[in-house]
C-alpha cells in the first residue's frame, strides 16, 4: 500500500516547510512539493490518502528505556508490574522501543524480554532490547555480552546496569569498566551502538565510575549513557559535566508531576535547565521507564502505593517543553526521534527523510495532540482511534 500524507508542516525533526511525504513498504519513498494524483492512478494502484492541513508531522517517537515485560518487584511479588500492551506504546506515537530489564534479572531474563520485544514486533512496531539487568556480573542470553550484541539481531547494548544504588550489586569499577568495553566492541564488529545504559539511583556516588572510565581508558562518553539524571540535584548536576566531556543524557519522564520530590525535577524542566546550562541539544534524550514501578502519593505527599511508569509521560513532557517553557519544536521533538536514534546507532530511524522507516506521527497543531501514528508503514491510530492492537487487547 502507499500512503501518501499531504499539507502537513514538516519536522523531520529539523523544519522542512508544508510538502507532501508519500510511504511505500515500510519506508519513506520521498518528501515533496504538491503531490498531485490523477483519479486514474487510483484505480491501478492502493493509495491512502491523509489530508494533514493544521498538523505536524513528525518521525515516530523513539521510547529507548522501557520495562516491556514488566518490572518492579522490589516491595516483593506483588509488587511486580506487568507487560505493556502494543497500543500503550503506539497510542502515545513510541513506534521503536528498546526492552530493558532493571532490578529483577533473576526471575524475568533475557529470554523472555527478547519474546516480548519479538511479539511487539509481530504485532506492529520496531523493538531493541537490551542484554542484562541492574546486577553485574551481566546475565546473558547466550555465553557473552559479545555473543548477545553481535549473534541476536534485537540486542542492541547492556543495561540497565545500577550504580550508586542501594539495590546494584555494588561491583567493583574494574568489572563495570569491562562490561563497557565489551560492549563497545561488539557493537563496533555488528555495526551496532554496543551502548551500556546506566541507571543512576540515589547514592552519593552519581556517575562516579563513568568520569573514571573517561581518565582512566581510551572509551568515549558516548558508550555510557546514564538514565534518571533527573532523580536528585547532584545527580542532575554531575550529569551535565558528564554532557560537557561529550556524554549523551537521558531523562527519565515518568514522574508525577503533581508530586515531584526535593531536588527531583520534572523531564521537562530537566530539559529546559540543561539547555540553559549550556548542554547541547543533540546531547539530550527522553525515556519513559514505562511499567518501572512508581511510588503513589497521596494529597499529602505520603506515599499510600506502588504505581507504574507510562508510556503516556514521554510525549507528555516534550508537549509540556513546547508549550510551557517555549522549547522550539524542533528540539522538543528531536529528544524522543533523531537524537535518540544518532546515540544507539538506528540508522533508519528518527528522521524524516527518503529510505528511512515509515514511522510518522501527525499531530494537531493547536493543542498538539497526537492524531494519527504510522508504524512500519501501516496506519496504527488514525483520529486518536486505535487501528492496531496487542493480540489480547479488545
Ligand atoms: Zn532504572
Amino acid at each position: 500500500m502507499i500512503i501518501l500524507i499531504k499539507n502537513g508542516e514538516i519536522y523531520a525533526p529539523k523544519y522542512l516547510g508544508k510538502k507532501d511525504i508519500i510511504l511505500e513498504n515500510n519506508k519513506i519513498a520521498g518528501i515533496y512539493e504538491n503531490v498531485k494524483i490523477s483519479p486514474d492512478m487510483l484505480n491501478f494502484f492502493d493509495v491512502k490518502v491523509i489530508n494533514a492541513e493544521g498538523k505536524i508531522i513528525v518521525p515516530g517517537f523513539i521510547d529507548p528505556h522501557v520495562h516491556i515485560n514488566g518490572g518492579g518487584g522490589e516491595g516483593s511479588f506483588r509488587t511486580r508490574t506487568p507487560e505493556i500492551n502494543i497500543s500503550e506504546l503506539l497510542s502515545n506515537g513510541i513506534t521503536t522501543v528498546v526492552g530493558c530489564l532493571g532490578t529483577d534479572g533473576f526471575c524475568r531474563d533475557g529470554k523472555e524480554l527478547f519474546a516480548k520485544a519479538k511479539a511487539l514486533d509481530e504485532e506492529g512496531m520496531t523493538t531493541y532490547i537490551n542484554t542484562g539487568s541492574y546486577q553485574i556480573p551481566v546475565k546473558t542470553i547466550t555465553d557473552s555480552i559479545t555473543n548477545d550484541i553481535m549473534l541476536i539481531d534485537k540486542v542492541i547494548g547492556v543495561g540497565e546496569i545500577a550504580l550508586s544504588d542501594h539495590r546494584s550489586s555494588q561491583a567493583s569499577y574494574f568489572e563495570f569498566k569491562s562490561i563497557v568495553a565489551e560492549a563497545k566492541n561488539a557493537g563496533l564488529l555488528s555495526g551496532k551502538g554496543g551502548i551500556t545504559n546506566v541507571h543512576l539511583g540515589d547514592g552519593k556516588r552519581p556517575l562516579h565510575y563513568l568520569f573514571k572510565v573517561l581518565e582512566e581508558t581510551e572509551i568515549s562518553a558516548k558508550y555510557m549513557i546514564p538514565t534518571h539524571i533527573n532523580r536528585n540535584e547532584e545527580t542532575f548536576k554531575r550529569s551535565i559535566e558528564y554532557a560537557k566531556v561529550g556524554g549523551n543524557l537521558d531523562i527519565t519522564t515518568s514522574n508525577d508531576p503533581e508530586h515531584v520530590l526535593k531536588g527531583e525535577r520534572r523531564a521537562s524542566d530537566a530539559l529546559k535547565d540543561l539547555l540553559d546550562a549550556g548542554v547541547p541539544i543533540e546531547r539530550i534524550q527522553f525515556s519513559s521507564d514505562a511499567q518501572g514501578s512508581l511510588p503513589v502519593f497521596n494529597d499529602l505527599g505520603k506515599v499510600i502505593g506502588i504505581g507504574i511508569g507510562s508510556a503516556s509521560s514521554l510525549y507528555r513532557e516534550v508537549r509540556h517543553a513546547i508549550l510551557e517553557h517555549k522549547i522550539s519544536i524542533e528540539d522538543a521533538i528531536s529528544v524522543v526521534t533523531a537524537n535518540t536514534a544518532e546515540h544507539y546507532r538506528m540508522l533508519k530511524k528518527g528522521k524524516l527523510e527518503t529510505g528511512n522507516d515509515a514511522d510518522i506521527v501527525v499531530i494537531d497543531t493547536k493543542d498538539l495532540n497526537i492524531c494519527h501514528v504510522i508504524a512500519k508503514g501501516r496506519v496504527a491510530v488514525f483520529d486518536q482511534k486505535q487501528l492496531i492492537k496487542g493480540t489480547f487487547e479488545k
